[in-house]
């Protein structure tokens, strides 16, 4: 079976049709703080914070600390 990534989606501003730059953003989550990165408008600075996307994150976080 082959296994490919096409997560990588390109996100654009609506505003500015920028094409957004991903940013560490530090969240607070439970009882720790991460990092993750977010997709920023490197025009008029808007972050763009899907809520699948913070929630897949999350999940990451999670997953990666049960792995440890
Ligand atoms: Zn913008």
């Amino acid at each position: 079976m082959k296994h490919e990534n096409n997560d990588q989606t390109t996100w654009r501003c609506d505003k500015c049709q920028q094409e957004l730059e991903l940013t560490k953003v530090k969240v607070k989550y439970m009882e720790g703080n991460f990092e993750v990165d977010l997709p920023k408008c490197p025009s008029c600075h808007q972050v763009f914070i899907d809520e699948a996307l913070a929630l897949g994150k999350m999940k990451e976080v999670e997953e990666g600390l049960e792995d440890k």
